[in-house]
């Protein structure tokens, strides 16, 4: 990724290193340009000569998940065009114009929220790239299963190889980040999968105590279409067939009744009503996806109408107990019902349809509000209940989340306030749900804290994609470590009933028993030291850090004699340190300490080499040049693990070049002890320069 991250800046810059001094990094404001655009400008400004590649603004929104045609970028898309053919040189392939911060600025600024979020990673799954790749495994191993068959009450539904086999998986996020896999644009019929939009149109008409007047919000336990009603004589609940029925009786009523007289339409009028009804739900439906028209099967719908006999014994058997709204056409509902069964459309578009559930009724791909929150927050209710037929209590105890079964091999599954899924592949288990689709919720619930239940737990075993890497290791490390060193043993505890574990360590494999010992906090020792007593070996007294120090040490080092003697008491030893004490220049200047727990962010980006979280954290204003309790800096820890690009981008950008951390050590004594020595030259030549510079 680190080298990724430069190569669209490399391309455009010298090789020649260029130093710029943290002075030069202070740039007038312009009249337009604010603090937070300068910001944005800053973390695309990779090599600091005060030009941006689009294409490297391209590449972070696409990584984003973002698409290039996504409609909340239209103007800054269409801005950033405009500039570019203003200025591209008229050569045959000529090199991308490098964009100056005004023009920039000013073309970002028509959809600046949205770009800011997504250069901060502020977005509710910020390594999307990452989550997508464990999707692709999880899809993979699904695809794996051929369990099943298809239903075959209808020949367009019983698919033969190869089509039996076609496994498509579509996600959008609540922030309309948008990921798809395998047959993800093959249209088919959504079936059972409208049951939860035409009892959101009903609930949108008529209100929740009216239509739960004509349906009820039990789990029947029974099959989707087994012949059986409440009982109050009327359907259990709008996702089995019998309260579908009676949701799409409910639709458009109110029109119908204020255009007829007497309570009824005559035929021609009626067809009028019906045609503009069934335009109506589609329409919905298309805003549901944002955008994009569903297609309609004619010849399922045909089949469906022929083979619809349970559904018109249900119908019947619902007119015989007085179940419908008196001015209802019990044969024009079938039919309406089954056409909204026959509504095509692909696992992309009802994966945008479930993230507008997720996002409690906005489209996040265009802002659009299509319906309600109480009225998504009904639908969720339900679907988590009833979505899945007879297999649903099983679904809501293992996957623990709210999804909509269709015969044609669907899933719909919402995960609330992060985002909607859709699988769709035709081979059905004994229930009528697809066995891959099962499969795979299966495994996504297993690998992610999706579960609705998941986050009553803490820090479970399960990956937590709604926290970027970097900032889950400040969360649960350093926190820990920074509490150690200011002795809140309060807040250590409660870390601690959270999960963290008390022998974590941070990149110099600093512990929060090493800080303690530092910084003299006698009682948090006495703490490491008792919950030994009670765990036994599972707590380490003497853990090494990066140099080979113990917590007895760090103790011996800062004079902290009480320590001293509790940890030598108690089995505490001196270690193999790889630095003298005291050797470096201790009364250097260290650089600037914690601002926050993004420092810590920043420095195990900065380990890892991850110049993209590293730009994020530049995108929301943190410092490149703080330092955390052991006076660490960014450029201690690039430099340790030998990432040149992350030390030439930290250089470039003007940090510091000498900052002395607790034991007066250099990022180049780092670069040095390490042996990274194409690293120590980098850092040989800034430092050089500095010199030369104020010299002149
Ligand atoms: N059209 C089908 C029916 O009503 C839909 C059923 C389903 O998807 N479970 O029987």
């Amino acid at each position: 990724m680190a080298a990724g991250e430069m190569t669209g800046a490399t391309e455009k810059r010298s090789a020649e290193l260029k130093v710029v001094s943290g002075r030069d990094l202070r740039h007038d404001r312009t009249q337009f340009t604010d603090a937070r655009e300068e910001r944005l400008f800053r973390s695309l400004d990779l090599d600091n000569d005060q030009r941006v590649l689009r294409s490297d603004l391209e590449r972070i929104l696409a990584d984003m998940g973002l698409r290039r045609d996504d409609p909340r970028l239209t103007e800054s898309m269409t801005a950033l065009d405009a500039y570019r053919a203003a200025h591209q040189p008229p050569a045959e392939e000529p090199p991308e114009p490098g964009i100056p911060r005004d023009s920039f600025c000013t073309a970002i600024r028509h959809n600046i929220l949205l770009i800011e979020r997504a250069l901060q990673g502020d977005m509710v799954i910020p390594d999307f790239g990452e989550f997508c790749g464990r999707i692709d495994r999880l899809f993979a191993e699904s695809l794996a299963n051929r369990n099943g068959k298809a239903a075959d009450y209808i020949p367009q539904l019983d698919l033969k190889e190869p089509e039996l086999d076609r496994f498509g998986l579509s996600l959008c996020t609540i922030d309309g980040q948008r990921h798809s896999v395998g047959d993800h644009d093959i249209f088919f019929p959504v079936e059972s999968a409208c049951k939860p939009v035409n009892y959101c149109l009903a609930l949108e008409e008529h209100g929740e105590d009216v239509v739960h007047g004509f349906i009820g919000h039990e789990p029947s336990g029974a099959t989707f279409n087994e012949l059986t009603l409440n009982k109050h004589k009327r359907p259990h609940n709008p996702m089995i067939n019998a309260g579908a029925i009676m949701s799409s009786a409910l639709i458009k009523l109110k029109d119908k009744r204020e255009n007829s007289r007497d309570g009824t339409l005559n035929a021609l009028e009626a067809r009028g009503w019906s045609g503009a009804r069934f335009d109506y739900v589609v329409e919905r439906w298309q805003a549901l996806c944002g955008g994009e028209k569903p297609r309609f099967s004619t010849p399922v719908y045909l089949s469906e109408l022929e083979t619809a006999d349970r559904n018109f014994a249900l119908g019947y058997h619902m007119r015989e107990q007085g179940a419908f709204p008196p001015d209802v056409d019990l044969h024009d509902v079938l039919e309406f019902y089954i056409q909204c069964c026959s509504i095509e459309m692909t696992t992309e578009m009802l994966a945008t349809a479930a993230a507008t559930l997720a996002n409690g009724g906005i489209c996040p791909v265009n802002g659009v509000r299509v319906f309600n929150t109480e009225t998504v927050q009904n639908c969720l209710s339900l679907m988590s209940s009833c979505g899945m037929y007879d297999y649903s209590g099983e679904f809501a105890f293992s996957i623990g989340l709210p999804a909509k079964s269709g015969v044609s091999g669907v899933i719909m599954i919402v995960i609330p306030n992060v985002m909607g899924l859709c699988t769709w592949s035709p081979r059905l288990d004994e229930h009528g749900n697809s066995v891959r689709g099962i499969d795979f919720s299966r495994r996504l619930v297993d690998e992610l804290n999706f579960h609705n239940y998941d986050n009553l737990t803490g820090r479970s075993r399960k990956h937590d994609p709604r926290i970027s890497r970097v900032r889950m290791q400040a969360i649960h490390v350093n926190e820990l470590i920074w509490a150690a060193s200011k002795g809140d043993l309060g807040a250590m505890r409660d870390q601690l009933m959270r999960g963290t574990e008390l022998s974590c360590a941070d990149y110099d494999r600093r512990t929060p028993l090493h800080l303690a010992a530092a910084e003299g906090q006698a009682h948090i020792v006495e703490f490491y030291i008792e919950r030994k007593v009670e765990d036994g070996a599972a707590i380490e007294l003497n853990p090494r850090d990066r140099w080979g120090g113990t917590p007895l040490d760090d103790a011996y080092l800062h004079g902290n004699k009480a320590i001293v003697a509790l940890l030598e008491r108690n089995g505490g030893c001196r270690g193999n340190l790889s630095h003298a004490e005291g050797a470096g220049d201790s009364v250097g200047a260290p650089a600037p300490q914690a601002e926050s727990h993004k420092t810590a962010e920043l420095i195990w980006a900065a380990s890892a080499g991850d110049l993209k979280a590293i730009r994020r954290l530049v995108a929301q204003g943190t410092s490149l040049d703080i330092a955390d309790y052991d006076a660490r800096t960014p450029l201690h820890l690039a430099a340790a693990e030998g990432h040149l690009d992350t030390v030439r981008y930290l250089i470039l950008q003007g940090v510091r070049a000498g900052p002395r951390d607790r034991w007066g050590y250099t990022p180049m004594q780092d670069a040095e002890r390490h042996g990274h020595t194409e690293v120590v030259d980098l850092l040989a030549r800034h430092a050089g320069r500095r010199k030369s510079r104020r010299r002149q």
